[in-house]
Protein backbone atom coordinates (compact mmCIF):
# COMPACT_ATOMS: atom_id res chain seq x y z
CA UNK A 1 0.00 0.00 0.00
CA UNK A 2 1.49 3.22 -0.90
CA UNK A 3 0.76 6.68 1.06
CA UNK A 4 -0.40 9.54 -1.00
CA UNK A 5 3.24 11.17 -1.67
CA UNK A 6 4.50 7.94 -3.23
CA UNK A 7 6.27 7.04 0.68
CA UNK A 8 5.31 2.97 2.07
CA UNK A 9 2.53 3.49 4.60
CA UNK A 10 3.38 2.30 7.64
CA UNK A 11 2.12 -1.17 8.71
CA UNK A 12 -0.21 -1.41 11.27
CA UNK A 13 1.23 -1.48 14.76
CA UNK A 14 0.16 -5.02 16.03
CA UNK A 15 2.57 -7.18 17.44
CA UNK A 16 5.74 -4.52 17.53
CA UNK A 17 6.86 -1.59 20.20
CA UNK A 18 3.85 -0.53 21.93
CA UNK A 19 5.15 2.22 22.89
CA UNK A 20 5.43 3.58 19.11
CA UNK A 21 2.04 5.35 17.92
CA UNK A 22 -0.14 2.56 17.11
CA UNK A 23 -1.86 2.53 13.51
CA UNK A 24 -4.92 2.12 12.71
CA UNK A 25 -5.55 -0.39 10.02
CA UNK A 26 -7.85 -1.66 8.17
CA UNK A 27 -11.39 -2.79 9.42
CA UNK A 28 -11.53 -6.84 9.17
CA UNK A 29 -13.65 -8.23 6.68
CA UNK A 30 -12.63 -11.80 8.25
CA UNK A 31 -12.34 -12.07 11.78
CA UNK A 32 -8.77 -12.31 13.77
CA UNK A 33 -7.59 -12.57 16.89
CA UNK A 34 -6.27 -9.05 18.30
CA UNK A 35 -2.34 -10.46 19.38
CA UNK A 36 -1.15 -9.74 23.53
CA UNK A 37 1.96 -6.99 23.94
CA UNK A 38 5.33 -9.11 23.40
CA UNK A 39 6.65 -8.65 27.08
CA UNK A 40 10.33 -10.20 25.54
CA UNK A 41 10.85 -6.49 23.56
CA UNK A 42 12.91 -4.58 25.87
CA UNK A 43 11.15 -1.36 24.66
CA UNK A 44 7.81 -2.81 25.94
CA UNK A 45 8.77 -3.82 29.10
CA UNK A 46 9.67 0.18 29.10
CA UNK A 47 6.46 0.96 28.26
CA UNK A 48 4.54 -1.10 31.16
CA UNK A 49 7.09 0.73 33.68
CA UNK A 50 6.30 3.35 32.76
CA UNK A 51 2.50 3.19 32.70
CA UNK A 52 2.71 0.93 36.17
CA UNK A 53 4.79 3.64 37.89
CA UNK A 54 1.92 6.15 36.70
CA UNK A 55 -0.79 4.39 37.93
CA UNK A 56 0.57 3.25 40.97
CA UNK A 57 1.34 7.18 42.16
CA UNK A 58 -1.19 8.67 44.93
CA UNK A 59 -4.30 9.71 43.26
CA UNK A 60 -4.22 8.65 39.63
CA UNK A 61 -7.53 7.84 39.64
CA UNK A 62 -9.06 10.51 40.58
CA UNK A 63 -7.23 12.08 37.41
CA UNK A 64 -9.47 9.97 35.24
CA UNK A 65 -12.96 10.46 34.31
CA UNK A 66 -15.42 9.05 36.22
CA UNK A 67 -18.89 6.92 36.00
CA UNK A 68 -21.54 9.44 36.45
CA UNK A 69 -23.76 9.52 39.27
CA UNK A 70 -27.18 8.61 38.70
CA UNK A 71 -29.59 9.07 42.72
CA UNK A 72 -32.73 8.76 41.91
CA UNK A 73 -35.31 6.43 40.22
CA UNK A 74 -36.63 9.49 38.48
CA UNK A 75 -32.93 9.61 37.01
CA UNK A 76 -32.83 6.03 35.69
CA UNK A 77 -36.47 6.29 34.61
CA UNK A 78 -35.67 9.15 32.41
CA UNK A 79 -31.99 6.93 31.06
CA UNK A 80 -34.39 4.05 30.09
CA UNK A 81 -36.88 6.63 28.25
CA UNK A 82 -33.73 8.33 26.61
CA UNK A 83 -32.54 5.29 25.30
CA UNK A 84 -35.78 3.69 23.88
CA UNK A 85 -36.12 6.61 21.70
CA UNK A 86 -32.65 6.78 20.86
CA UNK A 87 -32.81 2.77 19.93
CA UNK A 88 -35.12 3.50 16.63
CA UNK A 89 -32.11 5.13 14.80
CA UNK A 90 -29.33 2.82 15.56
CA UNK A 91 -31.43 -0.21 14.55
CA UNK A 92 -31.72 1.69 11.55
CA UNK A 93 -28.83 2.71 10.57
CA UNK A 94 -28.13 -1.05 9.70
CA UNK A 95 -25.48 -3.83 11.09
CA UNK A 96 -22.90 -2.79 8.33
CA UNK A 97 -22.77 1.70 9.76
CA UNK A 98 -22.98 0.28 13.16
CA UNK A 99 -19.99 -1.95 12.47
CA UNK A 100 -18.27 0.38 11.16
CA UNK A 101 -18.15 2.55 14.36
CA UNK A 102 -17.47 -0.48 16.35
CA UNK A 103 -14.19 -1.27 13.81
CA UNK A 104 -12.72 2.30 14.53
CA UNK A 105 -14.06 1.61 18.75
CA UNK A 106 -11.52 -1.32 18.26
CA UNK A 107 -8.77 0.59 16.62
CA UNK A 108 -9.27 3.15 19.86
CA UNK A 109 -8.77 0.42 22.37
CA UNK A 110 -5.85 -1.09 20.33
CA UNK A 111 -4.14 2.69 20.60
CA UNK A 112 -5.40 2.79 24.52
CA UNK A 113 -4.21 0.14 25.53
CA UNK A 114 -1.49 1.43 27.89
CA UNK A 115 -4.22 3.72 29.53
CA UNK A 116 -7.04 0.21 30.44
CA UNK A 117 -3.11 -1.42 31.86
CA UNK A 118 -2.94 1.86 34.16
CA UNK A 119 -6.39 1.85 35.27
CA UNK A 120 -7.07 -1.86 35.98
CA UNK A 121 -3.85 -2.10 38.23
CA UNK A 122 -4.53 1.10 40.16
CA UNK A 123 -8.55 0.28 40.50
CA UNK A 124 -8.43 -3.76 41.46
CA UNK A 125 -4.15 -4.10 41.07
CA UNK A 126 -4.32 -6.62 38.22
CA UNK A 127 -1.02 -7.50 36.81
CA UNK A 128 -0.49 -6.14 33.45
CA UNK A 129 0.48 -10.21 32.46
CA UNK A 130 -3.05 -10.72 33.32
CA UNK A 131 -4.84 -7.35 31.93
CA UNK A 132 -2.96 -6.86 28.63
CA UNK A 133 -4.85 -10.73 27.23
CA UNK A 134 -8.09 -9.23 28.95
CA UNK A 135 -7.71 -5.96 26.65
CA UNK A 136 -6.91 -8.10 23.38
CA UNK A 137 -10.16 -10.17 24.61
CA UNK A 138 -12.25 -6.82 24.73
CA UNK A 139 -10.84 -5.93 21.01
CA UNK A 140 -11.70 -9.46 19.78
CA UNK A 141 -15.25 -9.24 21.08
CA UNK A 142 -15.99 -5.46 19.50
CA UNK A 143 -14.96 -6.80 16.14
CA UNK A 144 -16.55 -10.29 16.39
CA UNK A 145 -19.69 -9.16 17.14
CA UNK A 146 -19.12 -6.32 14.94
CA UNK A 147 -19.09 -9.01 11.90
CA UNK A 148 -21.57 -11.27 13.48
CA UNK A 149 -24.19 -8.48 13.36
CA UNK A 150 -24.17 -8.63 9.63
CA UNK A 151 -25.17 -12.29 9.61
CA UNK A 152 -28.23 -11.60 11.54
CA UNK A 153 -29.89 -9.79 8.82
CA UNK A 154 -29.00 -12.31 5.90
CA UNK A 155 -32.08 -14.98 6.97
CA UNK A 156 -34.45 -15.09 4.25
CA UNK A 157 -37.61 -14.19 4.80
CA UNK A 158 -37.36 -13.27 8.32
CA UNK A 159 -36.47 -9.71 10.50
CA UNK A 160 -34.90 -9.50 13.08
CA UNK A 161 -35.55 -7.46 15.99
CA UNK A 162 -33.49 -6.24 18.47
CA UNK A 163 -34.52 -5.47 22.00
CA UNK A 164 -34.76 -1.50 22.83
CA UNK A 165 -32.94 -1.32 26.05
CA UNK A 166 -30.58 -3.58 26.90
CA UNK A 167 -28.63 -3.56 30.89
CA UNK A 168 -25.00 -4.21 31.49
CA UNK A 169 -24.24 -5.49 35.11
CA UNK A 170 -20.56 -6.76 34.79
CA UNK A 171 -18.23 -8.32 37.11
CA UNK A 172 -15.53 -6.80 38.74
CA UNK A 173 -12.86 -9.91 37.72
CA UNK A 174 -12.57 -8.75 34.15
CA UNK A 175 -13.98 -5.48 34.60
CA UNK A 176 -12.63 -4.78 31.00
CA UNK A 177 -13.14 -7.66 28.75
CA UNK A 178 -16.42 -8.74 30.09
CA UNK A 179 -18.20 -5.33 30.10
CA UNK A 180 -17.23 -4.42 26.52
CA UNK A 181 -18.26 -7.71 25.37
CA UNK A 182 -22.04 -7.42 26.86
CA UNK A 183 -21.85 -3.74 25.81
CA UNK A 184 -21.10 -4.44 22.38
CA UNK A 185 -23.21 -7.20 21.95
CA UNK A 186 -26.14 -5.83 22.46
CA UNK A 187 -24.86 -2.45 20.35
CA UNK A 188 -23.74 -4.29 17.60
CA UNK A 189 -27.17 -6.09 17.60
CA UNK A 190 -29.12 -2.79 17.34
CA UNK A 191 -30.31 -2.34 21.13
CA UNK A 192 -29.36 0.73 23.26
CA UNK A 193 -27.86 -0.15 26.53
CA UNK A 194 -27.82 1.45 30.07
CA UNK A 195 -24.42 0.22 31.20
CA UNK A 196 -24.00 -0.46 35.08
CA UNK A 197 -20.51 -0.96 36.34
CA UNK A 198 -19.68 -3.49 39.41
CA UNK A 199 -19.27 -1.56 42.54
CA UNK A 200 -15.32 -2.56 42.49
CA UNK A 201 -14.85 -0.78 38.68
CA UNK A 202 -15.75 2.13 37.80
CA UNK A 203 -13.10 3.57 36.25
CA UNK A 204 -12.38 0.39 33.87
CA UNK A 205 -16.14 1.11 32.99
CA UNK A 206 -15.95 4.73 32.48
CA UNK A 207 -12.49 3.84 29.82
CA UNK A 208 -14.65 1.35 27.57
CA UNK A 209 -17.45 3.63 27.39
CA UNK A 210 -15.25 6.84 26.61
CA UNK A 211 -13.71 4.61 23.74
CA UNK A 212 -17.24 3.75 22.31
CA UNK A 213 -18.62 7.28 22.84
CA UNK A 214 -14.95 8.43 20.77
CA UNK A 215 -16.26 5.93 17.67
CA UNK A 216 -19.21 7.25 17.44
CA UNK A 217 -21.81 5.27 19.35
CA UNK A 218 -24.66 7.43 20.13
CA UNK A 219 -24.34 8.83 24.18
CA UNK A 220 -27.89 8.44 24.22
CA UNK A 221 -27.71 4.91 22.78
CA UNK A 222 -24.95 4.46 24.84
CA UNK A 223 -25.51 4.94 28.68
CA UNK A 224 -23.06 5.32 31.95
CA UNK A 225 -24.31 5.11 35.69
CA UNK A 226 -21.94 4.69 38.50
CA UNK A 227 -22.15 1.56 40.75
CA UNK A 228 -25.91 2.05 42.13
CA UNK A 229 -27.44 0.93 45.71
CA UNK A 230 -29.66 -2.04 45.98
CA UNK A 231 -32.79 0.04 45.91
CA UNK A 232 -32.15 1.48 43.20
CA UNK A 233 -30.58 -1.86 41.20
CA UNK A 234 -33.98 -2.94 41.69
CA UNK A 235 -35.81 -0.22 40.42
CA UNK A 236 -33.72 -0.34 36.97
CA UNK A 237 -34.36 -4.71 36.66
CA UNK A 238 -37.37 -4.22 37.25
CA UNK A 239 -38.49 -1.56 35.23
CA UNK A 240 -41.22 -2.92 32.43
CA UNK A 241 -39.51 -0.93 29.78
CA UNK A 242 -35.63 -2.75 30.30
CA UNK A 243 -36.41 -6.06 27.94
CA UNK A 244 -33.07 -7.91 29.17
CA UNK A 245 -30.35 -7.94 31.49
CA UNK A 246 -26.61 -9.11 30.67
CA UNK A 247 -25.33 -10.30 34.04
CA UNK A 248 -21.98 -11.75 34.46
CA UNK A 249 -21.62 -12.56 38.85
CA UNK A 250 -23.01 -14.90 41.44
CA UNK A 251 -25.98 -17.51 40.65
CA UNK A 252 -28.10 -16.09 43.55
CA UNK A 253 -27.56 -12.32 42.16
CA UNK A 254 -29.42 -13.84 38.76
CA UNK A 255 -32.17 -15.34 40.81
CA UNK A 256 -32.61 -12.59 42.60
CA UNK A 257 -33.00 -10.26 39.27
CA UNK A 258 -35.37 -13.15 38.11
CA UNK A 259 -37.53 -12.91 41.55
CA UNK A 260 -37.70 -8.86 40.88
CA UNK A 261 -39.49 -9.21 37.99
CA UNK A 262 -40.00 -12.65 36.46
CA UNK A 263 -40.95 -11.95 32.66
CA UNK A 264 -37.77 -10.32 32.46
CA UNK A 265 -35.12 -11.80 30.01
CA UNK A 266 -31.80 -12.91 31.92
CA UNK A 267 -28.95 -14.07 30.18
CA UNK A 268 -26.60 -14.71 33.45
CA UNK A 269 -22.75 -16.34 33.45
CA UNK A 270 -22.87 -17.00 36.81
CA UNK A 271 -20.37 -19.19 39.19
CA UNK A 272 -18.66 -22.21 38.42
CA UNK A 273 -16.17 -25.05 40.38
CA UNK A 274 -13.89 -26.39 37.91
CA UNK A 275 -11.67 -29.47 38.55
CA UNK A 276 -8.65 -30.73 36.05
CA UNK A 277 -8.30 -34.15 35.91
CA UNK A 278 -5.03 -35.50 35.48
CA UNK A 279 -4.02 -39.24 34.83
CA UNK A 280 -1.40 -41.50 34.82
CA UNK A 281 -1.06 -40.70 30.85
CA UNK A 282 -0.52 -37.20 31.48
CA UNK A 283 2.25 -35.06 30.70
CA UNK A 284 3.36 -34.48 34.03
CA UNK A 285 5.14 -30.98 33.30
CA UNK A 286 2.44 -29.48 31.21
CA UNK A 287 -0.13 -31.05 33.91
CA UNK A 288 1.75 -29.12 36.51
CA UNK A 289 2.16 -26.02 34.82
CA UNK A 290 -1.13 -26.18 33.47
CA UNK A 291 -2.80 -26.74 36.91
CA UNK A 292 -0.99 -23.95 38.74
CA UNK A 293 -1.87 -21.72 36.34
CA UNK A 294 -5.58 -22.04 35.71
CA UNK A 295 -5.79 -22.27 40.05
CA UNK A 296 -3.46 -19.10 41.04
CA UNK A 297 -3.42 -16.89 37.34
CA UNK A 298 -5.46 -13.73 38.79
CA UNK A 299 -5.02 -15.11 42.29
CA UNK A 300 -8.27 -17.60 41.40
CA UNK A 301 -10.23 -14.63 40.60
CA UNK A 302 -12.09 -16.31 37.53
CA UNK A 303 -15.30 -18.20 37.45
CA UNK A 304 -13.00 -20.11 34.79
CA UNK A 305 -10.82 -21.00 37.61
CA UNK A 306 -9.14 -24.58 38.55
CA UNK A 307 -10.36 -24.87 41.84
CA UNK A 308 -10.17 -28.27 41.98
CA UNK A 309 -6.75 -30.96 40.84
CA UNK A 310 -8.43 -34.35 40.29
CA UNK A 311 -5.65 -36.79 40.26
CA UNK A 312 -6.35 -40.37 39.12
CA UNK A 313 -4.65 -43.55 40.63
CA UNK A 314 -0.96 -43.47 41.12
CA UNK A 315 -1.03 -39.33 39.91
CA UNK A 316 -2.25 -38.50 43.61
CA UNK A 317 0.60 -40.35 45.60
CA UNK A 318 3.04 -39.64 43.14
CA UNK A 319 5.95 -37.94 44.97
CA UNK A 320 7.09 -36.26 41.95
CA UNK A 321 3.81 -34.82 41.57
CA UNK A 322 3.32 -33.31 45.09
CA UNK A 323 6.90 -31.92 44.80
CA UNK A 324 6.77 -30.17 41.01
CA UNK A 325 3.59 -28.63 42.59
CA UNK A 326 4.61 -27.22 46.03
CA UNK A 327 7.70 -25.91 43.55
CA UNK A 328 5.49 -24.44 40.84
CA UNK A 329 2.78 -22.69 43.49
CA UNK A 330 5.89 -21.64 45.96
CA UNK A 331 7.81 -20.05 43.70
CA UNK A 332 5.43 -17.57 42.54
CA UNK A 333 6.00 -13.65 43.13
CA UNK A 334 3.22 -12.77 45.51
CA UNK A 335 2.95 -8.81 45.25
CA UNK A 336 0.93 -5.61 44.23
CA UNK A 337 1.39 -4.58 40.45
CA UNK A 338 4.25 -2.29 41.52
CA UNK A 339 6.82 -4.75 41.97
CA UNK A 340 6.79 -6.30 38.09
CA UNK A 341 8.18 -9.22 39.14
CA UNK A 342 4.96 -10.24 40.68
CA UNK A 343 3.23 -13.44 38.84
CA UNK A 344 0.33 -12.81 41.24
CA UNK A 345 -1.23 -10.08 42.70
CA UNK A 346 -3.80 -9.08 45.54
CA UNK A 347 -7.30 -9.72 45.70
CA UNK A 348 -10.04 -7.40 44.34
CA UNK A 349 -11.73 -7.16 47.96
CA UNK A 350 -11.41 -8.58 51.27
CA UNK A 351 -11.78 -12.16 51.13
CA UNK A 352 -15.68 -13.60 51.49
CA UNK A 353 -16.37 -16.02 54.27
CA UNK A 354 -16.36 -18.51 51.82
CA UNK A 355 -12.94 -17.71 50.83
CA UNK A 356 -11.49 -17.18 54.21
CA UNK A 357 -12.84 -20.93 55.44
CA UNK A 358 -10.64 -21.95 52.46
CA UNK A 359 -7.73 -20.19 53.25
CA UNK A 360 -7.98 -20.72 56.82
CA UNK A 361 -9.92 -23.76 57.67
CA UNK A 362 -9.31 -27.24 57.16
CA UNK A 363 -12.04 -30.10 56.60
CA UNK A 364 -12.17 -33.33 58.06
CA UNK A 365 -9.45 -35.59 56.16
CA UNK A 366 -7.93 -32.21 54.84
CA UNK A 367 -3.99 -31.63 55.29
CA UNK A 368 -1.57 -28.55 53.28
CA UNK A 369 -0.10 -29.26 50.62
CA UNK A 370 1.13 -25.67 50.99
CA UNK A 371 -0.38 -23.40 53.31
CA UNK A 372 -1.62 -20.11 52.09
CA UNK A 373 -0.22 -17.00 54.28
CA UNK A 374 -1.71 -13.72 54.80
CA UNK A 375 1.39 -11.57 53.25
CA UNK A 376 0.39 -8.24 54.26
CA UNK A 377 -2.02 -6.10 56.74
CA UNK A 378 -4.62 -5.32 53.90
CA UNK A 379 -5.75 -8.51 54.15
CA UNK A 380 -5.92 -8.56 50.16
CA UNK A 381 -2.02 -9.70 49.61
CA UNK A 382 -2.33 -14.11 50.43
CA UNK A 383 0.25 -16.41 49.07
CA UNK A 384 -1.56 -18.94 47.20
CA UNK A 385 -2.54 -22.03 48.64
CA UNK A 386 -2.79 -25.99 48.12
CA UNK A 387 -5.38 -28.08 50.01
CA UNK A 388 -4.66 -32.18 50.01
CA UNK A 389 -7.24 -34.90 50.71
CA UNK A 390 -10.38 -33.13 49.76
CA UNK A 391 -13.24 -35.22 50.17
CA UNK A 392 -16.04 -35.90 48.20
CA UNK A 393 -19.20 -33.86 49.12
CA UNK A 394 -17.30 -31.72 51.37
CA UNK A 395 -17.24 -27.92 51.59
CA UNK A 396 -14.51 -27.29 49.36
CA UNK A 397 -15.36 -30.29 47.08
CA UNK A 398 -18.41 -28.19 46.09
CA UNK A 399 -18.19 -24.64 47.13
CA UNK A 400 -17.11 -22.09 45.10
CA UNK A 401 -14.61 -19.92 46.80
CA UNK A 402 -12.99 -17.63 44.01
CA UNK A 403 -9.62 -17.03 45.69
CA UNK A 404 -6.28 -19.22 45.67
CA UNK A 405 -6.69 -22.03 46.71
CA UNK A 406 -6.29 -25.60 45.04
CA UNK A 407 -7.70 -28.56 46.35
CA UNK A 408 -6.22 -32.14 45.18
CA UNK A 409 -8.54 -35.03 45.46
CA UNK A 410 -8.33 -38.52 44.42
CA UNK A 411 -9.63 -40.46 42.25
CA UNK A 412 -9.55 -44.55 41.92
CA UNK A 413 -9.59 -44.40 38.12
CA UNK A 414 -11.26 -41.90 34.83
CA UNK A 415 -15.03 -43.14 35.39
CA UNK A 416 -14.67 -41.85 39.69
CA UNK A 417 -12.70 -38.71 38.79
CA UNK A 418 -15.61 -37.88 36.08
CA UNK A 419 -17.94 -38.36 38.75
CA UNK A 420 -16.21 -36.01 41.23
CA UNK A 421 -16.21 -33.69 38.74
CA UNK A 422 -20.04 -34.02 37.79
CA UNK A 423 -21.12 -34.31 41.47
CA UNK A 424 -20.85 -30.17 41.35
CA UNK A 425 -23.90 -27.47 40.98
CA UNK A 426 -21.90 -26.31 38.65
CA UNK A 427 -20.66 -26.75 34.62
CA UNK A 428 -18.40 -23.76 33.62
CA UNK A 429 -15.02 -25.33 32.63
CA UNK A 430 -13.34 -28.56 32.80
CA UNK A 431 -9.80 -30.15 31.99
CA UNK A 432 -8.25 -33.27 31.42
CA UNK A 433 -4.57 -33.99 30.93
CA UNK A 434 -4.08 -37.19 29.01
CA UNK A 435 -2.10 -38.29 26.37
CA UNK A 436 -4.61 -41.29 25.84
CA UNK A 437 -6.86 -40.69 23.14
CA UNK A 438 -9.55 -43.05 24.63
CA UNK A 439 -9.37 -41.35 27.92
CA UNK A 440 -9.82 -38.14 26.12
CA UNK A 441 -12.68 -39.47 24.22
CA UNK A 442 -14.57 -40.99 27.31
CA UNK A 443 -14.31 -37.56 29.22
CA UNK A 444 -15.32 -35.61 26.57
CA UNK A 445 -18.33 -37.77 26.24
CA UNK A 446 -19.32 -37.01 30.19
CA UNK A 447 -18.36 -34.11 30.78
CA UNK A 448 -20.47 -31.74 32.15
CA UNK A 449 -19.44 -28.64 31.57
CA UNK A 450 -19.44 -25.56 29.24
CA UNK A 451 -15.63 -25.53 28.36
CA UNK A 452 -13.83 -28.60 28.03
CA UNK A 453 -10.18 -28.21 27.82
CA UNK A 454 -7.95 -31.10 26.48
CA UNK A 455 -3.75 -30.49 27.56
CA UNK A 456 -4.72 -27.29 28.18
CA UNK A 457 -4.96 -24.98 31.14
CA UNK A 458 -8.42 -24.10 31.89
CA UNK A 459 -9.02 -20.41 31.81
CA UNK A 460 -8.40 -17.95 29.32
CA UNK A 461 -10.97 -18.68 26.69
CA UNK A 462 -10.26 -16.96 23.18
CA UNK A 463 -12.93 -15.28 21.25
CA UNK A 464 -14.51 -17.34 18.13
CA UNK A 465 -12.10 -20.53 19.01
CA UNK A 466 -13.38 -21.24 22.70
CA UNK A 467 -16.87 -19.53 22.89
CA UNK A 468 -17.49 -19.39 26.98
CA UNK A 469 -20.45 -20.33 28.81
CA UNK A 470 -21.35 -23.08 31.36
CA UNK A 471 -24.46 -24.79 31.88
CA UNK A 472 -26.16 -26.50 34.97
CA UNK A 473 -25.78 -23.45 37.62
CA UNK A 474 -23.49 -21.99 35.25
CA UNK A 475 -25.62 -20.24 33.53
CA UNK A 476 -28.88 -18.51 33.24
CA UNK A 477 -31.16 -18.00 30.22
CA UNK A 478 -27.85 -18.94 27.97
CA UNK A 479 -28.32 -21.24 24.97
CA UNK A 480 -25.47 -20.02 22.82
CA UNK A 481 -21.91 -19.04 23.98
CA UNK A 482 -20.13 -15.40 24.59
CA UNK A 483 -17.52 -14.70 21.31
CA UNK A 484 -19.02 -17.61 19.38
CA UNK A 485 -21.84 -17.89 17.01
CA UNK A 486 -25.09 -17.20 17.39
CA UNK A 487 -24.85 -15.32 20.76
CA UNK A 488 -25.81 -12.30 19.30
CA UNK A 489 -29.36 -13.96 18.42
CA UNK A 490 -29.91 -13.65 21.93
CA UNK A 491 -30.90 -9.77 22.11
CA UNK A 492 -33.64 -9.89 20.19
CA UNK A 493 -36.26 -12.59 18.23
CA UNK A 494 -37.38 -12.78 14.41
CA UNK A 495 -40.15 -12.44 13.00
CA UNK A 496 -41.34 -12.77 8.89
CA UNK A 497 -41.30 -10.03 7.50
CA UNK A 498 -43.79 -9.35 5.06
CA UNK A 499 -41.72 -7.15 2.38
CA UNK A 500 -39.28 -10.39 1.83
CA UNK A 501 -42.06 -13.36 1.82
N1 LIG B 1 -13.56 -15.86 30.08
C1 LIG B 1 -12.67 -16.04 31.17
C2 LIG B 1 -11.77 -17.22 30.95
O1 LIG B 1 -11.96 -17.95 30.01
C3 LIG B 1 -13.36 -16.22 32.49
C4 LIG B 1 -14.45 -15.25 32.77
C5 LIG B 1 -14.83 -15.16 34.24
O2 LIG B 1 -14.08 -15.51 35.12
O3 LIG B 1 -15.92 -14.64 34.46
O4 LIG B 1 -10.86 -17.40 31.73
Amino acid sequence: ELAADGEAAPAPNRTQDRSAAHVAGPAQVVFANEPDTDPSLPANQKWVREIIAEATAPGYLETRPAAPTVATTDDLDAMIARGRTAAQAWREMGAAARGEILHRAAEIFAARRGEFIAVEAAEVGKMPSQSDPEISEAIDFIRYYALHALELEKLEGAQFHPDEMVVVTPPWNFPIAIPTGGTVAALAAGSAVIHKPSKPTPYCSALIIDCLWEAGVPRDVLQLCAPIERELGQHLVSHPDVDRVILTGASETAALFKSFRPELHVNAETSGKNALVVTPAADRDLAVADLVYSAFGHAGQKCSAASLGIMVGSTYDSERYRKQLIDAASSMVVDWPANLSATMGPLTEDPSDKLRRALTTLEPGETWLLEPKQLDDTGRLWSPGIKDGVKPGSFFHLTEVFGPVLGLMHARDLDEAIELQNAVDFGLTGGIHSLDPEEVREWLDRVEVGNAYVNRGITGAIVQRQSFGGWKQSSVGLGSKAGGPNYLMLFGHYTDDPATL
